[in-house]
C-alpha cells in the first residue's frame, strides 16, 4: 500500500520545519511516496530528496505555483518537476517577484486598521526573504494576541474581500502549466473546494486546465472536508482527471492532519503517482 503525501510546506516558504524536518515527519507519518510542494520556490528540493533518500521514501520533486484565473487566486500543484529546469526556474522567480512590494502594501492597510508594525513583525517569521506570506503576517498576529487563531485572523482581516487583503496578479494558468510540462512535471489543481468561483466558472476553469493538459486534481488533501472529497472525486470522474493526495501540512501546530494520515483515495479513481512507480 502506498501513502502517498504530495502537498506540504517548508521554510522555504511559509512552512514552520526545513526540508529534512518535513521529511522525518512524513516518514514517521508513514509516508512511503513524498514531494515537498512550497510555493513558488524549489529552492528546498535537493535537502527534501536528499533528506527523503536517507529515510528510505520515495521522493518526486515538488512546488506550488500562485496563479490569477478569473481575477481570484489558484493553486497548481507541480510534481516530478525537474527543479533545475529554466523555464521552470525563472517563471517562479518572475511570480515570487512583488511579493515583498505587496507585503508592505498589505502592512499599510493593517496600520490603518489600527494593527501598526505588522510588515515589520511578520519579517521576523520570514526564513526567504524572496517568500513572504500572508502566512507569516497571520502568524505575527496571533502570537501578538490580535486574533486567538490563524485561521481568525484570515477571516478578520486577510482572506480575499477582508479589510487588509492585498490584491496581487500571479503567474498565468497556461504560464504555470507550461512551466511544468516544461520540467517534465504533472500538473494538478490545489486544493479545489478553496476556490469562491460559481459553477459556470468552475466548469470554464476545469474545462480550461484540461484543455492545457492539465492531469489531475487534488481530491484528498488537508484543505478539504470529506464531503468536498466526495465532491471532487466525482469531478476526477467527470473530466478524466486523475487524483492526489496530500495534507498541505505547514507547521506541526496547525489545525491541518498530519503527514500521511488522511484516508486514501477513493478506490476507482486514478492516483496521480500510478504513472511514475
Ligand atoms: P499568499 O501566498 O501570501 O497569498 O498566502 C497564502 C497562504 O496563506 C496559503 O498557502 C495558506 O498557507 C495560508 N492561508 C490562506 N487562507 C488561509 C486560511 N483561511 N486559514 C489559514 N491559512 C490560510
Ligand atoms: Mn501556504
Ligand atoms: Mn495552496
Ligand atoms: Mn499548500
Amino acid at each position: 500500500m502506498i501513502n502517498a503525501d504530495l502537498h506540504c510546506h517548508s521554510t522555504v516558504s511559509d512552512g514552520l520545519l526545513a526540508p529534512a524536518a518535513v521529511a522525518q515527519r512524513a516518514r514517521d507519518g508513514g509516508v512511503t511516496l513524498w514531494a515537498l510542494t512550497d510555493h513558488d520556490e524549489v529552492a528546498g528540493q535537493a535537502d527534501a530528496r536528499a533528506a527523503a533518500e536517507a529515510l528510505g521514501m520515495r521522493y518526486v520533486g515538488g512546488v506550488e505555483i500562485s496563479v490569477t484565473w478569473a481575477e481570484r487566486t489558484v493553486h497548481i500543484v507541480g510534481l516530478n518537476i525537474d527543479p533545475a529546469c529554466p523555464e521552470l526556474v525563472e517563471g517562479l522567480a518572475r511570480t515570487r517577484n512583488g511579493r515583498y512590494a505587496r507585503a508592505e502594501e498589505m502592512g499599510r492597510r493593517l496600520a490603518a486598521l489600527g494593527l501598526p508594525g505588522v510588515f515589520d513583525g511578520a519579517m521576523k517569521y520570514v526564513s526567504n526573504p524572496d517568500l513572504i506570506s500572508r502566512s507569516h503576517f497571520a502568524r505575527y498576529l496571533v502570537d501578538v494576541g490580535a486574533a486567538k487563531s490563524i485561521s481568525e485572523v484570515f477571516d478578520r482581516y486577510l482572506s480575499e474581500g477582508k479589510p487588509g487583503y492585498t490584491p496581487h496578479c500571479w503567474a498565468k494558468l497556461s504560464d504555470a502549466m507550461s512551466w511544468i510540462h516544461a520540467a517534465g512535471g504533472t500538473a494538478v489543481v490545489a486544493h479545489p473546494g478553496r476556490y469562491q468561483y460559481s459553477q459556470l466558472e468552475f466548469g470554464a476553469f476545469f474545462d480550461e486546465f484540461l484543455q492545457l493538459g492539465g492531469d489531475a486534481i487534488e481530491v484528498v488533501t488537508g484543505s478539504h472536508t470529506p464531503d468536498q472529497y466526495r465532491e471532487y472525486a466525482d469531478v476526477a470522474r467527470r473530466y478524466g482527471f486523475r487524483a492526489s493526495r496530500g495534507s498541505d501540512f505547514h507547521a506541526p501546530d496547525d489545525p491541518h492532519t498530519g503527514l500521511g494520515s488522511l484516508p486514501q483515495l477513493p478506490n476507482d479513481l486514478v492516483p496521480v503517482w500510478r504513472a511514475w512507480l
